[in-house]
């Protein structure tokens, strides 16, 4: 079961849009560490418009600040050396995850945003994309920095790599859910070399 492709997550992972969701969270008077999307999609009526007002605000000036994260080109441009294919799966929305990945040296397909359908944890578009690449989803990896990511990984049946950025390793129970970690982007290709390695047809 050789490893195909990764599937990446966006936010706080490739890129750095300085998304503050505790300060969303406040802005949206919502209880502290309320999943944002799935909370908002309770309410209705002007409560509902104005959190996805404050949601789109806080995006939009995410892709204003956003910045690349250092170490990351060269972890992509590693990765499609090795002929992987990329994917994107982002609770933020299309348009701007459009915006901002043009920042990065390497394409990615399919894109899948928040509006195409069920979000992560979900499993639904990681499901999606291996059926479009035509692979199995245990020969991909879900890449990420959050619970969802390694959820949505799990779910599916992926290979974890959680993209543990400053977080302090160990201090959250869904850090159990990686298969496999990486500390520094500037390690990331020895890692990818390893993981591709463990996996590789025993045939
Ligand atoms: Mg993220």
């Amino acid at each position: 079961m050789a490893i195909k492709g990764i599937i990446f997550d966006m936010d706080g992972t490739l890129i750095d849009s300085q998304l503050d969701f505790d300060q969303m969270r406040t802005d949206m008077n919502l209880p502290p560490n309320a999943p944002i999307l799935e909370t908002v999609e309770e309410y209705s009526g002007s409560r509902r418009q104005e959190c996805e007002q404050i949601l789109k605000r806080h995006e939009q000036r995410g892709v204003e600040q956003a910045t690349v994260f250092p170490g990351i080109p060269a972890l992509l441009l590693h990765a499609e050396s090795l002929g992987l294919k990329m994917a994107i799966v982002t609770r933020n929305l299309h348009e701007f995850a459009m915006e901002m990945l043009q920042m990065l040296p390497v394409t990615f397909a399919p894109v899948i945003g928040r509006e195409h359908g069920p979000v992560k944890p979900d499993p639904w578009a990681l499901l999606y994309i291996c059926q479009q690449w035509n692979i199995e989803p245990h020969e991909a990896i879900m890449a990420g920095d959050y619970r969802f990511d390694l959820e949505a990984g799990k779910h599916a049946g992926c290979t974890t790599l959680w993209f543990s950025q400053k977080r302090v390793i160990g201090a959250s129970d869904w850090h159990g859910l990686a298969d496999y970690t990486l500390e520094n982007n500037f390690l990331g290709k020895q890692l990818l070399d390893e993981i591709l390695e463990n996996h590789r047809d025993q045939t």
